[in-house]
């Protein structure tokens, strides 16, 4: 059996027609400049966040880019994040010519652990940028009284958690500003780069809504030193057909889960749900000291895995000299080197969980031991 990483194929497959006259809509209409279908999945996906605004921009990358742009963070500010993350979540800190402050992670959700936060605080401290990483996400709680208590602004990195909840609440719309990707692996993607922020404050959406357009808010009116980061309208046409799907969606991510967990073997850790969460597995992520050989044995059997990631950002050549090296993380350094990426998403069979399992089982009686003997 073959089991690929992502197959989004079949997602295509069973949406092709509504996505094809979405897209055919948008041509035949040639309003390509933040047209109706921007404007239309601003709103729906606003209402689906429950903020009451929701700015269309060319990526992730680009919403958190111009979220700590929107909220004032610029050059010699520090912002408090953390260094088991996608490669852009500090890549936009350094676009604002701000410093990445890393704190730990949790041991349990990979997320930021809040209570290193408070020892990290600054006069320069300007914002905290927690990421939902896998669809978990971090906890807000303690993260937004630490905000209030020393006046910083709370930044989401929820492009790995579409339609997660914490306390309720869903991901995006608990700090200033949530930022989304619609790369197209995300549990919502687009079929090219798109990417969103939300917010319920007038203000960081008046911002952002110029700041994506060159700084305009009519045409060479320009208010603000901006960028072209514009959502674009066939990308909007075809999220507006997925948007309806994605609870479905989400709802099938997590019965898999379920069915990972209760088919891999004791030995290996699983991804837990905090009692305050709603997990949407973007990455079904798993831990074991055996990482590299149980990856090796896996892919010899047919089934394809990820790391997520495997250096922290910290270590990274990129950052020498400019974000601490030798930063204190011994959580994200442990972790980055035991934890293993399984298939996942919506179209996958209860039968390939299954297939999945057998081998993790294969390999705890003959694998392992075949893999020490060659070492
Ligand atoms: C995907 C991702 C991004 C960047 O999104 P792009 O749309 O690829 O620019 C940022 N942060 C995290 C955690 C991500 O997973």
């Amino acid at each position: 059996m073959f089991i690929p990483f992502v197959d989004l194929k079949k997602q295509y497959q069973a949406i092709r027609a509504e996505v094809l006259a979405g897209i055919g809509e948008a041509l035949e209409g040639m309003q390509l400049f933040l047209g109706q279908n921007v404007q239309a999945l601003e709103a729906e996906f606003a209402r689906y966040c429950g903020t009451e605004f929701a700015i269309g921009v060319g990526s992730g990358t680009e919403a958190l880019h111009l979220a700590l742009r929107a909220c004032g963070v610029g050059p010699g500010d520090e912002v408090i994040t953390v260094s088991h993350t996608f490669f852009a979540t500090v890549e936009a800190i350094a676009l604002v010519g701000a410093r990445p402050v890393f704190v730990d992670i949790d041991p349990h959700t990979y997320n930021m652990d809040p209570s290193q936060i408070e020892s990290r605080i600054t006069a320069r401290t300007r914002a905290i940028l927690p990421v939902h990483l896998y669809g978990h996400p971090a906890d807000m709680g303690p993260i937004l009284e630490l905000a209030r208590t020393y006046n910083l602004k709370v930044i989401e990195d929820a492009c790995q958690a579409h339609g997660a909840e914490c306390q309720g609440c869903r991901t995006g719309s608990l700090g200033d500003v949530g930022c989304f990707s619609f790369y197209f692996t995300k549990n919502l993607g687009a079929y090219g780069e798109a990417g969103m922020m939300v917010t319920s404050d007038p203000d960081i959406a008046r911002k952002s809504k110029m700041l994506r357009d060159h700084g305009q808010d009519a045409k060479y009116h320009h208010h603000l030193l901006g960028v072209n980061g514009r959502l674009d309208e066939i990308q909007a046409a075809v999220l507006r057909v997925k948007l309806p799907h994605l609870d479905e969606w989400n709802e099938r991510r997590r019965s898999l889960a379920q069915a990972y967990e209760a088919g891999l073997p004791s030995s290996v850790t699983k991804p837990q749900q905090m009692p305050w969460a709603k997990h949407v597995y973007h990455l079904y992520v798993i831990r074991t000291p055996n990482r590299d050989q149980l990856r090796a044995w896996l892919e010899a059997k047919g089934v394809a895995t990820g790391i997520h990631y495997p250096i922290p950002i910290h270590l990274q050549e990129a950052c020498r000299g400019y974000c601490g090296n030798d930063a204190f993380l011994p959580v994200t350094e442990e972790v980055s080197g035991e934890i293993l990426s399984l298939p996942m998403y919506p179209e996958l069979t209860a039968e390939e969980i299954g297939y999945v399992c057998d081998c993790f089982r294969d390999f705890s009686e003959f694998g392992l031991e075949a893999s020490k003997l060659e070492v």
